[in-house]
């Protein structure tokens, strides 16, 4: 009998009212691993009463106990870091050392709020001598968290984690199509002491569950990471709402290598920027703007740093069925449009072998910035090389996108690295460096890429508001 995955609702499973179920599929098979809730506005109106209920609950923990629990969560994921692993495989076919080093970072969310539970604090401000003024900041009360498939543990982290430690409680809808790990998550939560409803799972499709969550009038803010196109139509609901919203959408990031680098540095970067999680990352360096004269140079030495990659081995496959689909349309394009191959535009053979969705890492030359595969979001393993001339002309080309998420700038003059991480506008730059930043860097985009910033301090602006309170002396 196929396995069924539950609602987490009130610190127990829930059966979706509706009774139905949706099938998941691992991507490194092709073959339905498991079927999830299929939620609706009955199953999300049960979520949300639950975390209304355990509102009052979870602020009558102190604020230190409440801390010793978020970071009690971060010891017991890491304790079921091979459950967590394998689920979140399961359902997004990542390698099993990817998974692991996934459920690491998604833990130091949980420990880094846990000491941050308290503050920022409120400020007493100097107003008159007959008055006392401080402010103090408050929860909102439920925040609503929609997450995508790519990184499923990691984004369910990354929102819930801070919301918590600002004193919400959350009612986080993830992907239907990874939903597995986030409902281990929060069924963990009540093993190590959340009052039951602080942390509620509720599943489904987004035109279903998700478009629920972001009506229910008891939701307070929303914290949404996924595509542009529901991050707009979300944005507008919470516009006639009047709720606040956290955007964290898509990316067409650039990688600036000048010729003054250290190339072996720069491509090793780049290689990672855009093969790391099959390129499924919404920061993923997936532009490689080469200066002129060491650009054949460079895409020569990027081939033959891709061969090495083993597909199924060091990288997954990409997680659904039409995401393969999708971009096997950007290849045909690439090639309407007249960019060369460096390498990859295929399918890889281990898709065959496997029955998954495994693209080839892909690289194509001769690309002009005003092509579709240079300004639409691939999200695969698929790098664009563009050459330029100029410093003027590198901040041009990497400023010309309708996103503005993260930016890369190679090059042993450190003067240039800082005036050009200026000009960049992006929410990130990494100079002499590519990664997804550290839980303590505030993370976010510019443009079309969102606005509001999940990690560090910043995000705990994000998810409460101040109150000033003025009394006459
Ligand atoms: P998606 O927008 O299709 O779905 C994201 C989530 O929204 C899912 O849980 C989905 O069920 C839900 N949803 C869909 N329609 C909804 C609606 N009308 N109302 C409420 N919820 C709805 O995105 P995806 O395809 O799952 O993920 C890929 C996208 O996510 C890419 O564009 C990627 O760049 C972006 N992403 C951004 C970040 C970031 O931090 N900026 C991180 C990861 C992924």
């Amino acid at each position: 009998m196929m396995e069924t995955l539950d609602h987490w609702i009130g610190g127990v499973p829930v059966t979706p009212a509706g009774g139905e179920y949706l099938p998941v599929t691992d991507p490194a098979t092709g073959r339905t691993v498991r079927r999830v809730a299929r939620g609706g506005v009955a199953d999300v109106d049960a979520a949300v009463h639950a975390a209304v209920q355990a509102t009052a609950n979870w602020l009558a923990v102190p604020a230190l106990g409440r801390g010793r629990l978020l970071v009690e969560l971060a010891r017991a994921m890491r304790a079921d870091a091979t459950t967590l692993a394998a689920l979140e495989s399961s359902e997004t076919g990542k390698p099993e050392q990817v998974a692991l080093a996934e459920v690491e970072n998604s833990a130091t969310y949980f420990e880094f709020y846990g000491g941050l539970v308290g503050m920022p604090a409120g400020e007493t401000l100097d107003v008159a001598p007959d008055q006392h003024v401080f402010t103090i900041r408050e929860p909102f009360g439920v925040i609503g968290v929609i997450t995508p498939w790519n990184l499923p543990l990691n984004q369910s982290a990354r929102a819930c984690a801070p919301a918590l430690a600002a004193g919400n409680t959350v009612v986080l809808k993830p992907s239907e199509n990874t939903s597995a790990s986030s409902v281990r998550l929060a069924q963990l939560a009540t093993e190590v002491g959340f009052p039951a409803g602080a942390f509620t799972v509720v599943l489904g499709t987004g035109a279903e569950a998700g478009a629920a969550v972001v009506h229910h009038r008891d939701i307070a803010k929303v914290a949404f990471t996924g595509s542009v196109p529901t991050g707009q139509v979300i944005a507008g609901i919470a516009a006639d709402r009047v709720i606040p919203v956290t955007l964290e959408l898509g990316g067409k990031s650039a990688n600036i290598v000048f010729s003054d680098a250290d190339l072996d540095a720069a491509i090793a970067g780049a290689v990672q920027g855009f093969t790391a999680n099959a390129g499924q990352v919404c920061s993923a360096g997936t532009r490689l703007l080469v200066q002129r004269d060491v650009h054949d140079e460079v895409v020569s030495r990027l081939v033959d740093a891709v061969a090495r990659i083993r597909v199924g081995h060091d990288m997954g496959p990409l997680v659904t069925r039409e995401q393969f689909r999708k971009v096997q349309e950007y290849f045909k394009i690439a090639e309407s449009e007249g960019a060369r191959v460096e390498t990859g535009g295929t399918v890889s053979d281990f898709a065959a072998e496997s029955g998954g969705f495994y693209i080839d890492p892909t690289v194509y030359s001769g690309v002009d910035n005003a092509m579709r595969i240079a300004r639409e979001e691939i999200f695969g393993p698929v790098l664009v090389v563009i050459p330029f001339d100029t410093e003027a002309d590198a901040v041009a080309i990497a400023n010309d996108s309708d996103y503005g998420l993260v930016a890369g700038v190679w090059t042993r003059d450190i003067s240039r690295g800082l005036t050009v991480s200026g000009r960049l506008r992006t929410g990130q730059v990494f100079v002499n460096t590519w990664s997804t930043g550290s839980v303590q860097t505030p993370f976010g985009g510019w443009k079309n890429s969102g606005y509001g910033r999940e990690k560090g301090v910043e995000a705990l602006h994000h998810y409460g508001q101040i109150k000033c309170v003025t009394v006459k002396l």
